[in-house]
Parts: structure tokens; sequence; C-alpha cells
């Protein structure tokens, strides 16, 4: 495919230019195997972040929620996607799962067992790849789902999650605006669950991106709903703001969905209401809210010390 190819030359570049002196210059040759790979997933990353804000800046400068005179608290949302989808995080994450799975894939052929795929799994899969990515991306909503419900359900946990919410200017750029320590989280949740499931197709690129598109559309100032049926096929920025919505902050909430809504309909947590709803978590701090990336980290921190300290009735 063209895009596919066009990905691998910039990879190439990038690998060439930029990723092999720096291994070179530190004496890090253990890693010259794997630096194209690293190369290829900064590029799918600013190429998902160039696509969304193509589809999305737009649709927020022409059908805005809410208008803001001053933008600084989105400006620190900025960074938040630029760190975990081009910069570092992605490289540590894929270094560390990739580690991990050849040491667990190790593990299991020394004991004799072959690590399983999700065809191996449920063999009718074979030769049907697409029909297998999306029991792959059904399986992850499934699981993120119950880790984003839990995160809301544990006073600890929800202290740092609040960070997500403490968001009064939740624009497109604030999916991934997350506590680091959340996302340490998030990377074991579903680090476990690719070793017991086998990771989803890399030859599926675009449709990762799309699903990760999906997940910054949910967040977009944008008075947009897929309408009665569409809603309920996939999450809307609608669906979505109900569950960023000021009343709904805190450890009850509705909407867990990130890309698929059929969770929240199953387990009773589904709210269609047709309204746009102020966003916000009015107990989060106000550094959580509109302090610079360190001081949010920071808050964040704080904020879950103070919640562990708390005795246990409040
Ligand atoms: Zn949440
Ligand atoms: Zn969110």
């Amino acid at each position: 495919m063209l895009l596919d190819r066009c990905f691998n030359i910039i990879a190439g570049e990038l690998d060439q230019w930029l990723i092999l002196p720096v291994l070179y210059h530190f004496g890090w040759m253990q890693w010259e195997e794997l630096s194209f790979d690293w190369a290829l997933v900064c590029v799918y990353g600013m190429f998902a972040v160039i696509m969304t804000y193509a589809v999305c800046w737009p649709l927020e400068y022409f059908f805005p929620v809410e208008q803001w005179p001053n933008k600084k608290a989105v400006a620190v949302d900025m960074l938040y996607t630029l760190v975990s989808r081009v910069g570092i995080l992605p490289i540590v994450s894929f270094l560390l799962f990739y580690q991990v799975q050849v040491w667990f894939s190790g593990l299991l052929v020394d004991n004799g067992f072959i690590p399983p795929t999700l065809e191996t799994l449920i063999p009718p899969l074979f030769g049907h790849p697409l029909v297998t990515f999306l029991i792959y991306a059904l399986i992850l909503d499934f699981a993120d789902y119950w880790r984003h419900r839990l995160s809301h359900g544990f006073r600890g946990w929800y202290a740092l999650h609040a960070l997500h919410h403490a968001q009064r200017q939740m624009s497109f750029w604030s999916d991934d605006r997350n506590h680091l320590l959340d996302d340490l989280i998030s990377f074991l949740w579903f680090g476990i669950i690719g070793l017991a499931i086998g990771i989803p197709p890399l030859q599926f690129p675009l449709l990762i991106l799309l699903l990760r598109f999906m997940e910054s559309l949910s967040h977009a100032n944008v008075k947009l709903s897929f309408g009665k049926i569409g809603e309920r096929l996939l999450v809307s920025p609608r669906f979505h703001r109900l569950h960023h919505a000021l009343r709904a902050a805190g450890r009850r909430s509705c909407n867990y969905g990130a890309v698929f809504p059929y969770w929240d309909m199953l387990f009773g947590t589904a709210d269609f209401s047709p309204v746009y709803l102020p966003t916000g978590d009015a107990r989060a701090p106000e550094a959580m809210a509109t302090g610079s990336y360190l001081a949010q980290q920071w808050s964040g921190l704080r904020h879950l010390a103070a919640a562990l300290g708390r005795p246990r009735a409040s």
C-alpha cells in the first residue's frame, strides 16, 4: 500500500539520520535491530496527530460547544499528545513490551508451550485477518472499559485519573492528558492482555490509527453526535463529553467506553442524553486543571497521597 510505503521511507530516513547516529554516539548498539521499528512508531504517531488535527480542528472551529478567550490550558494538552504519541512514551513502552514479550515467549517455549495468538486460540480465524483485527479491537476496548471504570472505582486510582478530568477546556488534544502513573497502569494492563492474547497484528496500522483517532475525536470541543443509531455503534464527542461533565466528575460516572459504547450499554452505564454539558472536576486541585505539565504531574502525586491518607468515610 502506498501509504505504508511512505511511512517506511520516512521511518528509514529518520532511523538513518537521527536514531542510528544517536545509538552509535552513546554506544547503545544492542538496540540497533529495533531502531527502525522505533522510527516507524514515531512516524505513525506523527501521522495520527496530523490526521487528527486536519479533521478535528475545522470541526472545533466551525461547530464549537464552548468558546475560550484564553487557550493556555489547551497548550498543555498538546504537549501531552506529543509526548505520548510521537515522543518518548511509545518508544519506552514498545521497548519494554518487546523485552517482556521475548522473555515471556522464551519462558513458555522452554516449558513446552507455544505462545498463544487469537488465531491459535480460535482456529477458524486463520485466513480472516480483518475479522481477527476487529475481535482484537473489541477485546482491547472491553479491557479498556474495565480499566477506565475501575479507575473511577478506587479512591487512589481516581486521584490520578482526576488529572484527565480536571480539564475544563476539553478538546481533541485532551485524550492523552493522563498522569504518568496512570499511563504506567494502562501499560501494564494492556501489556498483560497483549501477552495473554498476542498483540494485535501490526499489518493494520491504519486501523489502529483509526481507533486512536476516534478517541481523540471523542474529546473534541464540537457539537457532534452520530445520530440515534450511530451513537450506539461508535462513541461520539457528545457521548464522551457526558463522561467528562462537571456533574458526573468523581467516582461514579457514565459512558466509560473509549471507542465502542457497547460495554456501557451492556453494563448499565450508558447515558445518551442529548446535551453538551460543561466539563471538569470541581474537586480536583486547580494546579491539575491549569498548571504546567510538571505542575499537573506533581499535583497528581499530592492528590494521590492525600486520597490514600484520608479516612475511609469520605
Ligand atoms: Zn474517566
Ligand atoms: Zn476522556
